[in-house]
């Protein structure tokens, strides 16, 4: 099953023309990566050899589970891919490829992600903005709403609804105020993060942030959406932690996932922190040690 495939050949060609927009998205994704992370300094070498695997990876999942991979930007497809990474005769394909496979596959990750990054940010935007105004109105009776509707294990996803930026997956208010009781109001970067009174709650003004970003929701089966998987930071570090260099990020993830990797089996969400690493967009170095 697993065999070298050149790029020249008839297969190639044909799975690649199927996918000819996402592939293309794809190589540009992947060069805007490794320019960012200083992996490469010429342009295209890396970037395409992850287009190329990644065309390699849809051939094989073909092949071996009999089944067509209809549109390749979708969770549903790197899903199907993973189902190859999970085979046992991969690893050893892994090797004999300098490892670009997995690479490409974390790539791959990122890349589904960052498209579904956009209208999740507006609607985090939209969510911290809530958030306040819900504050203003409600402060008198967070009390009595503390622990209500709060999701405490394993509880399926719920249903994408339209927003002005498009689909995304709707948040519960509640969870986001639960976490930031939880934290105290403080910044989980530092606690010593000093940001302002907010006016509505008369509370340190935090925000609200989804570690494993709701952007990546579609990926999992089960909601991602609960307080254990918000952390609360200050205006700064939130938009450091969509913002930053590659090398940034990584160290807040890095700190901020130590704190919670255990709380995430509670919801059987399978999470690890190269793929939270991916999910923003941070391909490995090890990737690179090829
Ligand atoms: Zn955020
Ligand atoms: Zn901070």
């Amino acid at each position: 099953m697993f065999r070298k495939i050149s790029a020249k050949s008839q297969i190639f060609e044909n799975v690649r023309n199927n996918h000819e927009i996402v592939y293309n998205n794809f190589v540009k994704f992947a060069e805007s990566l490794s320019f960012n992370q200083g992996i490469t300094k010429k342009k295209s070498g890396k970037a395409t050899s992850y287009a190329r695997y990644l065309i390699r990876l849809v051939i094989f999942y073909e092949e071996i589970f009999e089944n067509k991979i209809i549109k390749l930007d979708t969770y549903t497809a790197l899903h199907q891919l993973e189902e190859v990474e999970r085979l046992p005769d991969f690893k050893e394909y892994n090797q004999s490829e300098g490892r670009f496979p997995s690479a490409a596959l974390g790539c791959f990750k990122a890349y589904i992600v960052a498209e579904h990054m956009n209208q999740e940010e507006i609607t985090d935007s939209e969510l911290n903005r809530n958030l306040n105004e819900w504050a203003a109105v409600n402060s008198k009776y967070l009390l009595i709403r503390e622990g209500e509707d709060l999701v405490k294990g394993p509880k399926k996803r719920a249903t994408p609804v339209k927003s002005k930026a498009g689909m995304s997956y709707p948040r519960n208010i509640a969870e986001s105020i639960e976490a930031k009781r939880k934290s105290e109001y403080k910044c989980e970067i530092d606690l010593l993060h000093e940001t302002f009174i907010n006016s509505t709650d008369n509370n340190p003004y935090v925000e609200a942030h989804h570690l494993v970003p709701m952007a990546a929701q579609g990926y999992f089966e089960n909601t991602i959406d609960f307080a254990d998987n918000i952390v609360t930071l200050c205006p700064n570090c939130h938009r450091k932690i969509h913002y930053a260099l590659p090398k940034e990020k990584a160290e807040m993830l890095e700190f901020l996932y130590a704190n919670r990797e255990k709380v995430y089996s509670r919801y059987r969400i399978e999470v690890d922190k190269k793929m939270l690493m991916n999910f923003y967009g941070i391909i490995k170095a090890d990737s690179n040690s090829l």
